[in-house]
């Protein structure tokens, strides 16, 4: 059985801000645009209600919405909320293909038998991305990446849905034909000036009717809209992270005895660094408490490095200022991590 995992993180930037600020939790927040000439790199939902969109112009989405909160992203931290984002991918499978920084494919072929399994796996990592990383994803699973990504889509936010092969074509007939991947806006007019408006009616309409709008792509146009796809799915062999996790038998309750295991682990890191000709420019530190709440900090690094003591000071320093808001320390898990992965400490060829 052929089983693709489309994830998309829900208003991906809008969602991190409003995780790291309680303050604008709830509230119609955009990310980025803050100058005049700006343009919208992403809104919370509670912004996209007033019909704010990314890739609008900032003075247009102030005008629909003059209550909305403008914040400049924070770009390099989104990709450290990323890389984490990945990790948690990479837990269920190797073939993982990267769409953008909050989007991907999994192909789960081999370990799904059953749309029980499918669904368990796509709401054991819904949940993971949100007791670890605080964050909500929309999970698509269908037999093609087509009808993957439809199905994220549909079921937006935190969604969780699987289409059967049996059931494409009921999910895909009623949808708009300019849904479907590939047809433009361009292509979009040419259909609906020969009546076609769903994509159901372009599955069925005879060629004739469809090739002098469509060409010779007529025939492909179709066999998308009857939602085949097999296209597969192309994951990048190419090392997002390294990490060490450590879970403990007994609860560890000193700070002393979580950063002796945090050196361990960072040296660990650092070894395999220099093993795979690599340098790190996040770190990222991982933390479960005896109550399962899970905490992850990461800090971006002044150049990327893979010296042992300068990996392990920066995470140190996320474990002490963790423990000093701890009433009382309790923990299970210990996890240490680098991500931002380059071959030279100073180009910008992240891998
Ligand atoms: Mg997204």
């Amino acid at each position: 059985m052929r089983a693709i995992m489309h994830v998309d993180m829900d208003a991906f930037f809008a969602s991190v801000e409003q995780r790291d600020h309680p303050d604008l939790r709830g509230r119609p927040v955009v990310v980025g645009g803050s100058s005049q000439r700006g343009v919208v790199a992403a809104a919370s939902y509670e912004a996209r209600k007033f019909g704010i969109r990314s890739a609008m112009p900032a003075a247009v989405a102030r005008k629909l919405c003059p209550e909305a909160i403008f914040v400049k992203g924070r770009h390099a931290h989104y990709r450290a909320v990323s890389a984490g984002v990945f990790e948690c991918f990479a837990r269920i499978t190797d073939c993982i293909e990267g769409i953008s920084i909050d989007e991907a494919y999994l192909d789960l072929s081999q370990q799904v038998h059953t749309q029980a399994d499918m669904l368990a796996i796509g709401r054991q990592l819904k949940q993971t991305i949100s007791s670890e990383l605080g964050l909500s994803a929309s999970v698509g699973m269908a037999g093609s990446k087509l009808v993957a990504k439809l199905a994220s889509d549909y079921d937006k936010p935190d969604g969780l849905i699987w289409i059967p092969d049996e059931a494409v074509q009921r999910f895909l007939d009623p949808m708009p034909v300019s849904r479907l991947p590939g047809v433009g806006p361009s292509t979009a007019s040419k259909l609906h000036d020969i009546g076609i408006l769903t994509i159901g009616q372009l599955r069925l309409s005879p060629l004739e009717l469809l090739t002098p709008a469509l060409g010779n792509h007529a025939v492909a146009y179709q066999a998308r809209a009857a939602g085949l796809d097999d296209r597969a799915v192309k994951s990048e062999r190419k090392r997002r992270s390294i990490s060490q996790e450590t879970t403990l038998n007994e609860e560890l309750h000193t700070l002393d005895d979580i950063e002796r295991i945090i050196h361990q682990q960072a040296g660990q890191c650092a070894e395999r660094l220099l093993q795979k000709g690599l340098f790190a420019r996040t770190v990222h530190l991982k933390l479960r408490s005896a109550g399962f709440s899970t905490l992850t900090r990461s800090r971006t690094l002044d150049a990327a490095m893979r010296d042992p003591e300068r990996i392990t000071k920066p995470v140190i320093e996320l474990a002490r200022a963790w423990a000093r808001y701890q009433t009382r320390i309790s923990v299970r898990l210990i996890g240490v991590g680098v991500s931002g992965l380059v071959q030279h400490p100073d180009r910008d060829d992240l891998l």
